[in-house]
This record gives C-alpha cells, sequence and structure tokens, in this order.
C-alpha cells in the first residue's frame, strides 16, 4: 500500500510538536521543530497565529498527529478504526492498542529501530521473525506468547547495536521483554491503553470518524 515518502519535518511542524520520524536525528538541535515551531508553507506564521480552533479543526489534528506517529496513510489508519469499532470494548481504546500491536511498532518499542520507519524497513527486508517464521508485513498484529526475532543472519547487523546501545532508546514497555545479546523477544501480554506513553486524546478521533 502506498506510504507516504516526503519530508517528514513539515509532518512534526504542520503538528506543532516533535512526532520522534527521524531517529537519532530528532534528539539534536537541528531538528525543525526546535527552529521554526509554525506550520510549513507560506502561510505558516500567520496559521501558527490564528486563535481559536474549530471543534472539527481540534479533532482532525488529533487524528492526524496519531496517525502520522504510527506512520500510516488515511486508508490504513480508517481499516484500523473500523476494526476496533467492530471489537468490544472502548472503540479510542482499541484503536490504539491494535496500533502498539503492529509488528513494526512493536521492534521500535524493543529498541531495535530507531524510529517506526526504520522498523517498518526492518521487517520488509525481512530481518525479523515471528514464532519461527519471517513476517515481512509491517501491520502483521502481534499476540501474548508471540516470540518475535531478528533473523539469524541479521542478528548481527549494525544497525542493531547502535540502537540497542543508544543514549536515546526509550525504556522497555512492560507488555515485551527482549533478550538483548539473542535478539529475541516475547510478548508476555496484550498491550492496554494504558502502557501507551503518549498524551493521546483518542476520544476526539472517535468523534471525528462518527461524523
Ligand atoms: Fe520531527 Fe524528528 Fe524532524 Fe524533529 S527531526 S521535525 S522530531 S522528524
Amino acid at each position: 500500500m502506498a506510504r507516504y515518502t516526503g519530508p517528514v519535518c513539515k509532518l512534526c511542524r504542520r503538528e506543532g510538536q516533535k512526532l520522534f520520524l527521524k531517529g537519532q536525528k530528532c534528539y539534536t538541535e537541528k531538528c525543525p521543530v526546535e527552529r521554526r515551531n509554525y506550520p510549513p508553507g507560506q502561510h505558516g506564521p500567520a496559521q501558527a497565529r490564528r486563535r481559536k480552533q474549530s471543534d472539527y479543526a481540534v479533532q482532525l489534528r488529533e487524528k492526524q498527529r496519531v496517525k502520522r506517529m504510527y506512520g500510516l496513510n488515511e486508508q490504513q489508519f480508517r481499516n484500523l478504526f473500523q476494526r476496533a469499532a467492530r471489537e468490544d470494548g472502548v472503540t479510542g481504546a482499541n484503536l490504539l492498542i491494535n496500533l502498539e500491536r503492529r509488528l513494526d511498532n512493536a521492534i521500535f518499542r524493543l529498541g531495535l529501530a530507531s524510529s517506526r520507519n526504520q522498523a517498518r524497513q526492518l521487517v520488509r527486508h525481512r530481518h525479523v521473525e515471528v514464532n519461527g517464521t519471517t513476517v515481512d508485513i509491517p501491520s502483521y498484529q502481534v499476540r501474548a506468547g508471540d516470540d518475535i526475532a531478528v533473523r539469524t543472519g541479521s542478528k548481527e547487523m549494525e544497525v542493531l547495536d547502535v540502537n540497542l546501545a543508544s543514549r536515546t532508546r526509550p525504556a522497555l514497555v512492560e507488555w515485551l521483554t527482549l533478550d538483548e545479546k539473542k535478539r529475541v523477544a516475547r510478548v508476555v501480554r496484550m498491550p492496554t491503553r494504558d502502557d501507551i506513553p503518549m498524551d493521546i486524546q483518542e476520544q476526539l478521533i472517535v468523534e471525528l470518524y462518527s461524523k
């Protein structure tokens, strides 16, 4: 499925915050959000000065922010929302949990990749296996009990060493365990809404799609 291949820093500037789409570079002073914190384009500074946003604009921005954070396009995101709405429980929480369960996100959360984009590439390039079978589908939904591993021929890749040793590597989430030496991980339980360490108002997304 087609995905966004344009400049990612523009997306952060549009949302007015760091979405950490470029891995290590996001932690340097060169981050454009720090230098030019207004929307991109000719009218960006004027947009930043505008006083009040409509309810629709607030909902749209929240949806765009989450969608861009996880690197999905509109159709993928909407499909995931519709699936979340069919599941038992709270739709907004289901949506976020399904986003967390994506294989590319799990690789990112494990610290094997410095960004979800890089995690997606590791999966697409067949460096990852789940329960002993190579999986090259970034949207693959992991389940409790799954074993996620870097494939035997890929375990020594330098990028993995760099990412695992990085100072900016986030703390490991509770629903995953990782054996750093063997580069083998396990999904110990399904993630819950409380496991998602990001400030997201998922109710705004539900309201937007329920119009
Ligand atoms: Fe976003 Fe990272 Fe670019 Fe900063 S460097 S604007 S956080 S992608």
